[in-house]
């Protein structure tokens, strides 16, 4: 008789975007608090979780994955250690992690958050009772203030440290294009840089007006002009060939070009998906690898799939 097959779950969670992004001050913790408008996009880190003698992670994709720890670094890793602690479950968990690789790495797109987010949805069936979602939600906010989101999916503004979420439903999705960068920008030094500007002005509550409604019809010629990233002007002083891929962005015909969160990579808004090709292969013959994608306007489905057969 043949051995029994592994017992596999496989799960998915959406890279993101911030269609909006205000950056309050830092608080005493050195948290800055966040007003954002998080849109997830049709790219999606696939994890599988798989049965093994002990714990192991890889990372493989249609993205460059050379910079992704494949230890107790990776934040896959972590949550796995994190619901083995919840579950009071001593000693070492024994499962292998797979991760595939779709969102550009350290591009202000939370690949690895969707990693964490994707690994607790397929932990929450792999363990035995299976874990409470409010647990997994818990469990995703101590990880890090994107991942929440990326459990989530879909749609939403998120205030303060990302985990107070409401979600919005657009109607249409956006079509734009993704220019991951050949340079790196540390998220923590971007948030250095910005403290340094000293721009001490309130957090506002609300988005601007017509922003929500503009993002809810998916009318990305009303939505252009609002676009807002307050860790643009930071990110470009820190690495001045921003400004030069959001020029090429613009001139290759995008309504609007940005720098994804902390950067570096950068968006480039079209009008439809045909806009988005256009716009793709007049960065491509100026030596740009950009990806065309969409966003995703439907919450993530809370259903991995889990494989128990015997083969
Ligand atoms: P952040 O804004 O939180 O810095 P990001 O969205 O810009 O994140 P990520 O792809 O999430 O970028 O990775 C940020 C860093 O986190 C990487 O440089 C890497 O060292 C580390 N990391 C840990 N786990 C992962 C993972 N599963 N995938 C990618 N990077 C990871």
């Amino acid at each position: 008789m043949s051995p029994a097959h592994p017992r596999s779950v496989v799960a998915q969670a959406p890279g993101k975007i911030n269609l909006g992004l205000w950056v309050g001050p830092a608080d005493d913790t050195g948290f800055h608090p966040l007003l954002t408008a998080f849109q997830a996009v049709d790219l999606w880190e696939i994890v599988t979780l798989t049965e093994a003698p002990s714990l192991g992670i890889s990372c493989a994709g249609s993205v460059d994955c050379s910079g992704v720890p494949l230890g107790p670094g990776n934040i896959a890793w972590k949550a796995v250690e994190r619901v083995a602690s919840a579950r009071g479950e001593s000693g070492s968990t024994s499962m292998s992690i797979a991760i595939e690789k779709n969102v550009p790495v350290a591009g202000g797109m939370a690949g690895g958050s969707a990693d964490a987010a994707a690994t607790l949805l397929a932990l929450q069936q792999f363990s035995q009772p299976p874990l409470d979602y409010s647990q997994i939600v818990a469990i995703a906010a101590e990880l890090g203030s994107d991942v929440p989101f990326s459990l989530q999916g879909g749609s939403a503004i998120g205030r303060g440290r990302g985990v107070d979420l409401t979600a919005v439903l657009p109607q249409q999705p956006l079509h734009l294009v993704v220019v991951p960068a050949t340079f790196e920008l540390s998220t923590a030094e971007v948030y250095r840089q910005f403290d340094g500007e000293g721009r001490s002005a309130p957090l506002a509550t609300e988005l601007p007006e017509g922003f929500l409604d503009a993002w809810l019809a998916g009318d990305a010629t009303r939505l252009a002009p609002l676009l807002h990233n307050d860790l643009e002007a930071p990110a470009c002083r820190l690495q001045p060939q921003l400004v030069t891929t959001l020029h090429d962005v613009h001139a290759a015909g995008a309504l609007r070009a940005m720098v994804s969160g902390s950067g570096p990579t950068v968006l480039g808004f079209a009008n439809d998906a045909e806009h988005a090709q256009t716009i793709a292969q007049q960065l491509g013959r100026r030596g740009y690898s950009p990806i065309v994608t969409q966003t995703v306007i439907h919450p993530n489905e809370q259903s991995p799939q889990q494989t128990t057969d015997t083969v």
